[in-house]
């Protein structure tokens, strides 16, 4: 725990003494769970947007994009339920005053007991070896199975309470489980009530004639509500999609996990319309589907696993998470829900507008299923910037930070450096960065000893190096540095587009998709 703990620690620095972001106005000792994303973190943040989208939309030709606005009418909450349901079930601690997520507190205590189950498991690996079935010792072992049993158990009276709004069985829950506040161990519970997560707003100059807003807490229903538009002027046929990326806003109870929980961040969204009936197939495609684009990452099978929903939402009639092991655990990092068709039809009913689609082989109109895939793009943020992050023991007995990014990611996919700022070299090398910087976003760096900028730019997930010497001034070769093997070769300046796009084309990496 110590050791993850720690990790979470180096994440958070290295984020901040590398430009990637910064607390929000940090100089008035910022404010809670809001962050900036700084110059390095803007590019990568763009990029994850980019590499999304273009698996999204732009390799579908039946998914189109928009772009809502954050503000609607108010109706629209009032229809999707987030009026009534948005709500999350609060407990506080009487005597640290310190507020959780009662669900949370239960959820984390189960992860306590999956982590004993790890713990079997790494035991059992150790004695058994090679022979070691890691399958067959979940489903026969006595131990684990019990484990296992306890969890289920109560993560099912949790999810049935919550679905019943028995929040007093919640309460009843934590004190069985002899749950303590993380913070002091105190058991001192208040009852569990519930919080409406929505931020409200006023549009309208005077005060009596001002209208009620909130900002959105999902990107989805500026989807929903345009819908109809989209589909006629785009003549866009069952089944099709509309993807989104844009700001959310919800107000946290507890956000205390750096950019894992903020109450202003970025969702990547796809509501895909079908017809009813299909839905079962489409969930299952679209598990799939999203699991092959994190896969297509390269990092690592074994940090992602699906958690299926025992509490469904309001909406939903299936719903699956996409987990990712974070610094502290695995936790959800991705959404997909069989949404049924309730968003259609609560807007046809709140807005007495029809949104039906007419099927032309069926002859017959129908209000669309949908299935949502949905993403925070924070998250993916961290996941990406928190896997990529790790320190290496050189041959040399020292050791070497590494931000071993994705290349398709990278904020900057080369640097380009002269040996020594004199003897013509920076001219060459900064002939080289505008040829480049056509093609790809690359640094010039010109400051301290080459081997120290080749750190930095390690530090800062740059994959690679080009160093610019007096030999390049006789024979226009330079020497290329790669970031994660330092193997360095030498190869004419005239090569380094076709060395550096192989590595970062969106293209390669995407196609892995396919594989
Ligand atoms: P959680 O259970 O963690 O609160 P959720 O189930 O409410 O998340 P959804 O409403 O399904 O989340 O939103 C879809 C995605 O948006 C989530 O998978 C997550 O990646 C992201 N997301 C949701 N809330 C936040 C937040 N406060 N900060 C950052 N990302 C978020």
């Amino acid at each position: 725990m110590a050791k993850q703990e720690d990790q979470f620690k180096k994440v958070i620095s290295h984020a901040k003494e590398y430009g990637y972001i910064f607390q929000s106005s940090e100089i008035y000792d910022g404010l809670s769970a809001v962050y900036d994303y700084a110059q390095n973190g803007v590019e990568l943040k763009k990029n994850i947007r980019d590499y999304w989208w273009k698996a999204m939309v732009q390799m579908h030709e039946n998914i189109v994009g928009i772009d809502a606005a954050i503000l609607m009418h108010p109706t629209t909450w009032k229809a999707s339920g987030h009026v009534d349901a948005f709500n999350d079930p609060l407990i506080d601690n009487k005597d640290s005053k310190k507020r959780y997520r009662a669900d949370v507190l239960v959820e984390d205590y189960c992860a306590k007991i999956e982590g004993k189950i790890d713990k079997e498991v790494a035991k059992a690996e150790k004695r058994f070896g090679d022979a070691f079935n890691k399958e067959e010792f979940l489903a026969t072992n006595g131990r684990v199975l019990g484990y296992q049993e306890k969890i289920n158990t109560i993560l099912s009276r949790l999810g049935k309470s919550l679905e019943n709004e028995d929040l007093a069985d919640v309460k009843a829950l934590i004190e069985e489980l002899e749950i303590a506040d993380p913070l002091t161990g105190s058991k001192n519970w208040t009852d569990v009530k519930q919080f409406n997560l929505m931020f409200g707003t006023k549009l309208g100059a005077s005060a009596e004639n001002a209208m009620d807003l909130y900002l959105r807490p999902e990107t989805a229903q500026g989807i929903f509500v345009n819908f109809l538009n989209v589909q006629k002027t785009g003549r866009m046929k069952i089944p099709f999609g509309i993807a989104q990326t844009g700001k959310a806003f919800r107000n946290e109870i507890v956000a205390r996990q750096f950019i894992f929980r903020m109450r202003e961040f970025e969702q990547m969204e796809m509501q895909f319309f079908i017809k009813p009936g299909t839905q079962k197939e489409w969930f299952k495609y679209w598990k799939e589907t999203r699991l092959k684009w994190h896969l297509s990452l390269g990092m690592g099978e074994d940090n992602y696993r699906f958690h299926d929903h025992e509490k469904l939402a309001h909406y939903a009639d299936a719903a699956t998470d996409i987990e990712f092991k974070f610094p502290f655990g695995f936790k959800e990092l991705e959404g997909i829900h069989s949404r049924t068709n309730f968003d259609l039809k609560q807007h046809e009913e709140f807005s007495g507008k029809k949104l039906q689609y007419f099927d032309h082989e069926e002859n017959a109109s129908y209000t669309p299923y949908v299935l949502e895939t949905s993403i925070g793009l924070d998250r993916m943020f961290l996941a990406v910037f928190s896997n990529a992050l790790v320190e290496e023991e050189l041959e040399n007995n020292t050791t070497r930070t590494v931000l071993k990014l994705p290349a398709v990611l990278a904020p900057f996919k080369a640097a380009v450096l002269p040996l020594v700022k004199k003897d013509g070299l920076p001219e060459v090398a900064r002939k080289i960065v505008e040829d480049l910087k056509w093609d790809f976003n690359v640094a010039y760096d010109e400051k301290d000893a080459v081997g120290r900028r080749y750190r930095r730019q390690d530090a800062n997930g740059t994959p690679f190096c080009i160093t610019v010497d007096h030999d390049t001034l006789e024979d226009n070769t330079v020497t290329i540095r790669h970031r994660d093997t330092m193997e360095q070769k030498r190869v004419k300046i005239d090569e380094l587009r076709d060395i550096i796009k192989q590595e970062v084309d969106v293209r390669s990496w995407l196609m892995k998709m396919e594989a």
